[in-house]
């Protein structure tokens, strides 16, 4: 079946699209510099086309509809983009910028059906999945947004969970990743998952370079089933096991996220059992201090808190780092995005 809008479509299904009317073999590539590599947001701004070439594209295979409803600034430099679809859901995105990257968090689905308790992003439930058009509309229309800042990583650490929309997403990586598209390195761009075994099982075979990070956030079930309902379906034992078989099968390390509670998660008997889960392969924790969510009353622990944590794990021989929150004035950190917007301004955990 033929997708219904540009940016869904692979330059090969492009080339057999044109390849009925009659276009020449070179229109397909033509277009695809227009889009990936020239930034262009609708067909009038792709000059080299003739006039009725455009307005038959437009009328056969328009553009996603990604109307930029409001966009917020943080002082860190994050900025948070609110998009209006042709339903009129809703999406985020946010992009990061550091001294040495730019990075792009995009959401994969409107609304979540995950319930994690520490996430903004499924409080209305789930809505609907995005096309792969709708998810690569969004780094288009950042990227001609933020140039001349170029985007070097892609994470899909928006709102939604990716292996719960599969097909989508995964066609999105491979226009992400290749040369015609934007061409980011597979290694530059991360799939983050709640813990969906099949999912993890499936991409394993895909054969990308790309990153996996799981969001463990709990070091036993019981924690792990309160924080995440996830948990009940694929418990760790489970999910565990389909990490090992990733990492195996593709020799890349898999990183865990791991939420920081003041008192939960963040006990001597949590790192002894998070350093069980880890320890004799391949494997890394990320910890990030949790992010103020008005429906969810954790606390985030004390930076002496979280940094002895931190030290308890590397004592027991784990790679661990800690996620400096960005974007929070803005509701833009981790587990904070949600369709609805704060007057004051406008993910995952
Ligand atoms: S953390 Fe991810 S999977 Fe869980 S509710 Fe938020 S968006 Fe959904």
């Amino acid at each position: 079946m033929i997708p219904s809008d540009i940016l869904s479509l692979t330059q090969e299904e492009l080339s057999a699209f044109l390849a009925a009317p009659g276009e020449k073999s070179f229109r397909s590539l033509q277009i695809f510099e227009w889009l990936y590599k020239k930034s262009a947001l609708s067909y009038e701004a792709m000059s080299s086309l003739s006039k009725g070439l455009r307005l038959q594209l437009n009328e056969q295979l328009p553009f996603p509809v990604l109307k930029e409803l409001q966009r917020h600034a943080s002082t860190d430099g994050t900025t948070k983009f609110l998009w209006g679809l042709s339903d009129h859901e809703m999406i985020e995105t946010v992009f990061i910028p550091t001294e040495k990257r730019a990075t792009l968090c995009i959401s994969s689905q409107a609304g979540c059906k995950f319930g994690c308790q520490f996430c903004a992003s499924g409080i209305g439930g789930w809505k609907r999945n995005l096309t792969t058009g709708e998810i690569i509309g969004q780094v288009l229309r950042v990227k001609a947004a933020m140039a001349p800042v170029a985007i070097t990583h892609i994470v899909f650490m928006g709102v939604g969970e990716p292996f719960d929309n599969y097909e989508n997403v995964m066609k999105a990586v491979r226009l992400l990743n290749s040369e015609t598209g934007f061409n980011i390195a597979a290694r530059r761009i991360t799939l983050s998952t709640c813990g969906v075994v099949p999912g993890i099982e499936r991409f394993a075979k895909e054969g990308l370079q790309v990153e996996l990070s799981v969001s463990l956030h709990a070091p036993n079930d019981e924690l792990r089933s309160r924080l995440m309902p996830v948990n009940k379906k694929y418990p760790l034992k489970e999910l565990m096991s389909s990490c090992r078989i990733y990492a195996e099968e593709t020799n890349r390390q898999v990183t865990f996220e791991y939420i920081l509670i003041k008192d939960l998660t963040t006990t001597t008997k949590a790192a002894e059992e998070l350093a069980g889960l880890m320890q004799g392969w391949l494997s890394k924790v990320n910890l990030i201090p949790c992010n103020p969510v008005d429906e969810f009353a954790y606390t985030p622990p004390s930076r002496e808190e979280a940094f002895r944590f931190k030290a308890d794990l590397e004592a027991r021989g784990i790679i661990c780092t800690m996620r400096t929150p960005r974007g929070r004035d803005v509701s833009a950190a981790c587990g904070q995005l949600r369709h609805l917007v704060k007057s004051s301004s406008s993910g995952r955990a």
